[in-house]
Order: structure tokens, then sequence, then C-alpha cells
């Protein structure tokens, strides 16, 4: 009777055994413990509650770098307040299509109004090329023009907007003015296609 309380019964086939039994000697069944008899998926639950404390500390941390990318964001937007666009339609340059303003009066409202600003205006495209590694647009803006009014030199990320493009097609772009020729009309940097 003693020796029957020591005893306990097997889950699987209800014969008492040995309460310490790695096996029950009738049935065979494995009688050790889950995780014992799983140890490929103990560990890897092990590794995932390891995993989930290494998230959980390093989300103490999240705050501080959501701080930094604020930050580089802020540094992001300065440039574009300076890229003020001062014009958003070639109207406002309208005596560059003038044939009865002289080069000078041409000249005045260029250096007054928008050398070295950013424009934002909308033409026909006459010409797309490569150059030295960097692209060009020239648009026409004067009905009378026979090549075109502006080249801009496009910023380095533009290829793919030009692709599209052809000769003829209505464009919208931004780019920063720097100069007036008496022959080669306007030039312009850091061109981009808005649409
Ligand atoms: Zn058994």
């Amino acid at each position: 009777m003693s020796e029957s309380i020591s005893q306990k019964k097997c889950p699987k086939c209800s014969e008492l055994i040995q309460p310490d039994a790695k096996l029950c000697k009738h049935c065979k069944a494995d009688l050790r413990n889950w995780f014992v008899k799983h140890k490929i998926i103990s560990g890897i639950l092990a590794l995932i509650v390891l995993g989930m404390i290494v998230t959980a500390l390093d989300g103490d941390n999240s705050s501080s770098s959501q701080f930094s990318e604020n930050t580089s964001q802020e540094r992001d937007i300065q440039p574009t307040v300076q890229e003020e666009v001062v014009s958003t339609s070639f109207d406002d340059f309208s005596i560059l299509c003038d044939t009865n303003a002289t080069n000078l009066q041409k000249q005045d409202a260029f250096t007054s109004k928008f050398k070295d600003k950013h424009v934002q205006w909308s033409g026909t495209v006459s010409s797309i090329s490569q150059s030295g590694g960097s692209y060009r647009l020239q648009i026409k803006h004067c009905p009378d023009t026979f090549v075109s009014d502006i080249v801009i030199t496009m910023k380095d990320d533009q290829k793919d907007n030009l692709l599209p493009l052809k000769e003829g097609d209505k464009i919208t772009y931004k780019a920063k003015l720097t100069r007036l020729g008496d022959i080669l009309g306007l030039s312009a940097q850091n061109g981009e296609v808005v649409q």
C-alpha cells in the first residue's frame, strides 16, 4: 500500500509507475517535462523572449532617436526656405518677349527681379540634352523665339522626370535663374520638373 502511494498513474495508460519515471514501463510513453522533450522549440521560445526584452530596452531610447530625426528634418527645411519662389508665371518677365524692348531694359528687369532667385514657370520643351554629366532642358516661353528662351541645368536626380518628355511638351519647372545673355537668353541652375 505504501508502495502505491509513492507511485503515480501514467497519464497515457493509467498504469501505476514511479513518480520520477521518465518513461512509462507499460506503454513506453515519454513522461519528461514538455520543455525537456521539445528542446528546439524551447530554445526558440527563449530567443523570442530575449528578443522582446532587448526590444523593450531599445524602446526606452526611441524617444531620443526620434528627437535627432526631428532636428535633421528641420535642417532639411532651411534650404527650402532660401529657395523661395519669386515668380510663378513667366508673364512676370514678359518684357523678355517684347521685341520693342532693348537689351538694357531686359537686363535691368532681370537684375532687379530675378537674378539668383528661384522661379516656377511653365513653358514648352524645345530640347533635352546631356552634357558633361548633367542634364540640360531648353524651354521656349516667347511665341516668336526660334530655339529657346532659357537653358536650365537640371539637378542630378531629374533624369527619371526628363526621360518621358519630348519636344513640344508643356511643362512646369522650378529653377534658379543665374544670368541673362543678350544672345543665348536666360540661364538657370538646380532645375527640377514640377509637372
Ligand atoms: Zn503508461
